[in-house]
């Protein structure tokens, strides 16, 4: 496996680690952090330096009920995911979101496939399936999109992203990613806002599709 070049932004790994990243990009984190030692690495660090600084505030003048909001904020931080190695294109916390099933994709034209995993108001969450060769329409981002390849590569105007590596979008970027030859690409997405397609057919199909 190549080396992972592109990791979870720290302010995304801080909101994970305090339990209140939406369920969507909490996935795609946990899914990465089985697949990376680096970040796993740096949220432990982060965990150390958090009780480290815990334990100095004790007896400390907190206001009331300041320790006890920060310790339930402590409790509710999700266990760091098993190390996971090398069973397949589905890391733990994907192969928990299919039930223990392989994909039930959705032809989205073009050869490309989807399976939606979750969707509320906080996010959605899907598996992506881009043939060799084949580009996802291009397309802006109204918010945030994490997308961790799980198989193959793509790229586009921010880099090559291949197994592990997490591309980190929002709405500064305008992007049309391209699946690398070799293995199909599947990737693992989510985005909390509906997409800005330039093309006229995919903002068609937008509301079919939920993408
Ligand atoms: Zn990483
Ligand atoms: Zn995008």
């Amino acid at each position: 496996m190549t080396r992972i070049q592109h990791h979870i932004p720290d302010d995304v790994l801080d909101t994970y680690r305090t339990g209140t990243l939406p369920h969507a990009f909490a996935v795609v984190v946990a899914a990465h952090l089985s697949l990376c030692d680096e970040c796993r690495a740096r949220a432990e660090a982060q965990d150390m330096l958090g009780g480290a600084l815990l334990d100095r505030t004790e007896g400390a003048a907190l206001a009331p009920g300041a320790r006890d909001r920060l310790m339930a904020a402590l409790d509710t931080s999700p266990p760091p995911p098993p190390p996971q190695r090398g069973s397949g294109v589905f890391p733990a916390p994907v192969m928990a979101e299919l039930g223990g099933q392989p994909p039930r994709w959705r032809m989205l034209g073009g050869g490309i496939r989807q399976q939606i995993l979750t969707s509320d108001q906080d996010g959605s969450l899907r598996l992506l399936y881009i043939p060799p060769g084949k580009a996802v329409p291009e397309h802006g981002h109204r918010g945030l999109e994490l997308t961790l390849v799980l198989q193959g590569s793509f790229s586009d105007s921010e880099g090559a992203f291949h197994r592990g590596d997490v591309e980190t979008a929002h709405d500064a970027i305008d992007h049309q990613p391209v699946a690398g030859s070799g293995a199909p690409c599947i990737c693992l997405a989510a985005t909390n806002a509906p997409l800005r397609f330039q093309a006229l057919v995919p903002r068609l199909l937008q509301p079919i599709f939920r993408i």
